[in-house]
C-alpha cells in the first residue's frame, strides 16, 4: 500500500514541484537580467516551449495535449496581447471555459484531429468561443452579473493575488481538487501533467500583476507537457502494459551495465498453459499481474522485468547466489499461499465445465462461497551467478535458463541453482 501511495505521489509531485521551483529559481536570474534581454525572454520563451511541445504532441499522436497546448496558448494571448482589450467578464468567463475544458479533455482518449470525434471535439469548443463572443458582444451585462457577485470574502494576505470572480475561483478550485484526486487514484503521469496544466491556468487567470508570471508559467507548463511526452514514451518502449514491471528491452540496458558480481534468476509460472485452458485467458492475465506485483517487491536490491509471456527475470546486482537464493525461497512461498479471489462470473464457460466434471485442484474449488473462487498458482526458479566460466550476461541468463529446465524436472515449484 505504501509502496503505491509513493508510486502515485512521485507522478504528481513533480508536476507541482517543478513550475513552483521554476518560479522560485528563474524570477530572480530573469530579474537581474538587462532590460532587452528580459523582453526578449518574456517574448521567445513562451512561443519556442509550446511549439517544442505542440511538435512532440503532433509527433507522439497525443491529440488531448495538443488540446491542452492550445488552450495554454489562448491564456497567454488574453494575458499578454489582448490585455485589457477584453471585458473583465469575458475574461474570466474564457478562463472559466479553458479550466473547464482541460479538465474535461484529461478524461477522454486521444483520437486523431481528422476523426470523427476529433472534429466533434473542435466543433464543441468553437462554439464554446462564439458562445463566449456572442455573450460579450450582445450581452455585456449577464455575465457580468452572474460573476460579480459577493460569494464569499478571501482574506487579505491571498485577496491581492487573486483577481477573479468569487465563483469562478470556486468552481476553479473544485475542479482542481477533483482533478488532483482523479492525478492520485489513476497513477497516470498523463493525468498529472493535465493537473499541473489546471493549477498554472488558475495562476495565469489570478491576474497578479508581475511580468515574469504569465510567461514563465506558460513555458513551465509547455516543458511540463513535452517532458510527460518523453517520459510516457520512454515508459511505452520500457514498461510491460500488462504486468507495468520493465520489459526485456530494459532488461538488455541493464545488462550493459552490470559489474563483475551479480545473479540472475529466471521464473516461470507452472503449468501456465493449462491455467489459461481451464480458467480463460483474462482469468491469466489478472495473474500474471498478481505474480508480477509480488515479483516487483522482490527485496535485496532484486531488479525485476516480465521477460516474455509467463517469465520473469530478477536481477541482483553485486549479490551472490546465497543473498539472491533467500530473496528468491520467499517470493516462492509467498507465490504459493496467496488466494486470489475470482467472482464466478468473470470466470470462463470453459472453467464452469471443468469445476462440474471435477477437473480442477483442491485450492481452486474449496471456497464456501458459491458465487467467489480462489485460484493460486505456482512459480519454478532457475538462478545463476557470475564467475570466471560465465563472464557474459547472456552466459548467465543461459545458466539461470538451464537451472530453470531442472527446477521443472524436480517437479515445479522450487529452486534450482
Ligand atoms: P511449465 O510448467 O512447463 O512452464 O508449463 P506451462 O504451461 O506454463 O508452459 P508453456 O510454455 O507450455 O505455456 C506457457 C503459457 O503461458 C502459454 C500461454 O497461453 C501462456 N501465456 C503467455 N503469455 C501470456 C499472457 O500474456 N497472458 C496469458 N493469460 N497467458 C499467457
Ligand atoms: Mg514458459
Ligand atoms: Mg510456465
Amino acid at each position: 500500500m505504501n509502496h503505491l501511495i509513493a508510486s502515485r505521489l512521485s507522478r504528481l509531485l513533480p508536476a507541482i514541484a517543478l513550475p513552483v521551483a521554476g518560479l522560485v529559481a528563474v524570477i530572480p536570474a530573469v530579474s537581474a537580467l538587462s532590460p532587452g534581454w528580459q523582453t526578449l525572454l518574456i517574448d521567445a520563451m513562451p512561443i519556442a516551449t509550446l511549439a517544442l511541445a505542440l511538435l512532440l504532441s503532433i509527433r507522439f499522436n497525443r491529440s488531448r495535449l495538443s488540446f491542452l497546448l492550445l488552450f495554454l496558448t489562448l491564456a497567454w494571448i488574453t494575458q499578454t496581447h489582448l490585455r485589457g482589450q477584453l471585458l473583465p467578464a469575458t475574461e474570466s468567463l474564457l478562463f472559466a471555459a479553458l479550466i473547464l475544458n482541460s479538465f474535461v479533455f484529461s478524461l477522454l482518449k486521444d483520437r486523431s484531429l481528422f476523426s470523427i470525434h476529433g472534429l466533434l471535439r473542435i466543433a464543441v469548443l468553437l462554439s464554446q468561443a462564439i458562445a463566449i463572443w456572442c455573450l460579450a458582444s450582445f450581452a455585456p451585462a449577464l455575465p457580468l452579473t452572474m460573476i460579480n457577485r459577493e460569494w464569499f470574502s478571501l482574506p487579505e494576505a491571498i485577496a491581492i493575488y487573486v483577481q477573479l470572480p468569487d465563483c469562478i475561483l470556486l468552481g476553479a478550485l473544485l475542479i482542481n481538487l477533483a482533478h488532483m484526486t482523479l492525478s492520485i487514484t489513476r497513477n497516470s503521469s498523463l493525468q498529472a501533467t493535465f493537473f499541473a496544466c489546471q493549477l498554472g491556468l488558475l495562476g495565469i487567470a489570478s491576474g497578479y500583476p508581475h511580468a515574469l508570471l504569465v510567461p514563465l508559467m506558460i513555458s513551465s507548463c509547455a516543458l511540463i507537457v513535452a517532458l510527460a511526452i518523453v517520459m510516457d514514451s520512454h515508459d511505452m518502449a520500457y514498461r510491460d502494459e500488462l504486468t507495468a514491471l520493465p520489459s526485456r528491452r530494459a532488461l538488455n540496458q541493464l545488462l550493459l551495465s552490470l559489474g563483475r558480481r551479480y545473479s540472475i534468476a529466471m521464473l516461470d509460472i507452472d503449468r501456465f498453459k493449462k491455467f489459461n485452458d481451464i480458467h480463460g485467458h483474462d482469468i491469466g492475465d489478472q495473474v500474471l499481474q498478481m505474480v508480477a506485483a509480488k515479483i516487483a517487491r522482490i527485496g535485496g536490491g532484486g531488479k525485476p522485468f516480465r521477460y516474455g509471456g509467463e517469465e520473469f527475470t530478477i536481477v541482483f546486482p553485486g549479490k551472490t547466489p546465497e543473498q539472491a537464493q533467500q530473496q528468491l525461497e520467499t517470493l516462492r512461498a509467498e507465490i504459493e499461499n496467496y488466494r486470489m479471489v475470482v467472482r464466478r462470473d468473470q470466470r470462463s464457460k470453459q472453467s464452469q465445465s471443468a469445476r462440474k466434471s471435477g477437473r480442477l485442484g483442491r485450492a481452486q474449488r474449496g471456497n464456501r462461497n458459491p458465487r467467489q473462487q480462489t485460484l493460486s498458482v505456482t512459480i519454478s526458479i532457475g538462478y545463476a551467478t557470475r564467475d570466471p566460466v560465465l563472464k557474459r550476461p547472456e552466459a548467465v541468463i543461459k545458466a539461470a535458463d538451464q537451472a530453470l529446465y531442472r527446477a521443472k524436472k524436480n517437479g515445479r515449484n522450487c529452486l534450482s541453482y
